[in-house]
């Protein structure tokens, strides 16, 4: 169903591992111009540590994926735009031009206070 996983995202600690499959929607910044990479929420799946996942809602939307032992915020999930927005960005998800970002997308984003750049077509 997917391209397999395309990486593999852990906490400072280890005890919460993610699983990313298939290709990133775009690159951007945050509210307060973090490198941000953007991801379908469908391709994010929970490898290990369910347990110690702390899902809290933000003030600024979305909800914040965070490890209960260390604390690090493993991404944030934007469950009506359907993104999962994770913090940094790989190196070669720089080169990598997925084709799914939309302008509805892009503005969904917009208006959670990301902003959207390498995007396909734009
Ligand atoms: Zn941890």
């Amino acid at each position: 169903m997917s391209n397999g996983p395309y990486g593999q995202i852990a906490c400072d600690c280890g005890a919460v591992s993610l699983l990313v499959c298939g290709a990133p929607l775009g690159l951007g910044l945050d509210a307060v111009d973090e490198p941000v990479t953007f991801w379908p929420l469908d391709a994010i799946q929970i490898g290990q540590g369910a347990d110690e996942l702390d899902v809290s809602p933000q003030a600024g939307g979305g909800d914040c994926w965070a490890c209960r032992r260390c604390r690090e915020r493993l991404l944030c999930a934007h469950e009506e735009a359907g993104v999962a927005v994770l913090t940094g960005q790989e190196g070669d998800a720089s080169d990598h031009h997925a084709p799914a970002m939309t302008s509805s997308w892009q503005r969904s984003l917009e208006a959670l206070g990301y902003r959207v750049r390498s995007v396909p077509g734009a």
